[in-house]
């Protein structure tokens, strides 16, 4: 087991995200033609629930911004990493991330304000299909998120690599692009890292419509903390952090214990292993399939996961020649947030 950050002479090498490695294991048909060859079938259909994470993404990374502002007193790195994360350009002169900002007398009136202009201002609108994904919901949810960690905020600093230097890195929205055994690039964003007493933590937030026991039980063993780490570990070098805080919080807030669900879970070198003998078994079996996908193995229990038809159904049931033409037919894929900030240079290397 081999890692370090990429450099600009490992771009020829292949890349796999936590998602993509996800994709390809759930069904390696499906993954490697919908992730690795980046094609799909246009379809009407909106992945509300990736539009309205990514949304709500932006609202968590606006409030450890102010975090870093107003609680850790780093006004230069708030601008700085305000301008890096919102503004389509660092040069602009006002963008996004400046008119979203105004100083208020009242901190959680100035927090509240600044994260619905941020989500306001963001790619995401309303489905009239979708009751739960709406932005009325996504504002009680960024209401619930803010109050509770606006109360341990001075407990939880974010972790900073120099005070002195705010162009320096800081621990929110951290696109990384690392090397395992000089041969495979693993590639994603980590959400936040915070410096506590006790070391450095990961931070991993989530939305999701229902956050349970079998839901918290979950990350016991997921691999998305275990990958994570190595990266935060890199990133740092700190290679003593071994703890990933979870933060769950529900797009429709219903007035429950289960709105808001936060939990740490640990990774030791033995997950590294599982999660790095993993990556190498996709890496093997993208090599074996990748010039002839659809010949990659189907497994069918996925065909209709999340309780929907999976969007090749029509693919898999047509005969090899039928395939091919419609393989051929098919449209590329946009990039995923990651893959994008890697291809424009933005990942920490
Ligand atoms: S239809 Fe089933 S077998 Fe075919 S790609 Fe989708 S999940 Fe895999």
């Amino acid at each position: 087991m081999k890692f370090r950050l990429a450099t600009p002479n490992d771009s020829h090498l292949p890349y796999y995200s936590h998602s993509i490695a996800e994709a390809i294991s759930t069904c390696p048909k499906w993954g490697l033609i919908r992730y690795k060859q980046r094609k799909y079938f246009k379809s009407n259909y909106r992945a509300m629930a990736l539009d309205a994470g990514s949304a709500m993404h932006e609202v968590f990374a606006a409030f450890r911004l102010w975090q870093l502002y107003r609680i850790q007193g780093l006004e230069d790195h708030f601008k700085f990493h305000g301008r890096r994360l919102f503004n389509a350009d660092l040069n602009e002169g006002e963008g996004r991330f400046e008119r979203s900002f105004k100083p208020r007398t009242d901190p959680r009136d100035e927090l509240l304000a600044f994260c619905f202009e941020i989500l306001n201002s963001g790619s995401f609108y309303d489905d009239p299909s979708d009751s739960i994904r709406t932005m009325s919901n996504m504002e009680n949810t960024t209401i619930r998120y803010c109050d509770t960690m606006l109360a341990i905020a001075d407990r939880n600093p974010i972790w900073v690599r120099d005070v002195n230097d705010p162009t320096a890195l800081v621990g929110i929205e951290l696109a990384f692009d690392m090397v395992i055994d000089d041969e495979i690039r693993y590639i994603g964003t980590v959400d936040g890292l915070s410096e506590r007493t006790e070391g450095i933590r990961l931070e991993e937030n989530k939305t999701a419509s229902r956050l349970d026991e079998a839901w918290r039980d979950s990350f016991q063993v997921k691999f998305q903390p275990t990958g994570y780490t190595v990266a935060a570990r890199l990133l740092t070098g700190r290679t003593d952090i071994e703890k990933t805080k979870i933060i769950g919080v529900k797009l429709k807030q219903t007035r429950s214990m289960e709105d808001m669900l936060s939990f740490e879970v640990y990774r030791d070198n033995d997950a590294i292993r599982n999660w790095y003998n993993f990556i190498r078994y996709i890496h093997r079996l993208t090599l074996e399939f990748e010039r002839n996908p659809l010949d990659a193995p189907q497994f069918t229990h996925s065909c209709n996961r999340y309780s929907r038809p999976c969007g090749f159904i029509d693919l898999c049931s047509a005969s090899p020649d039928d395939q091919l033409a419609m393989y051929e037919s098919m449209e590329e894929t946009p990039l995923s947030p990651s893959e994008e900030a890697i291809l424009n240079g933005k990942a920490v290397t």
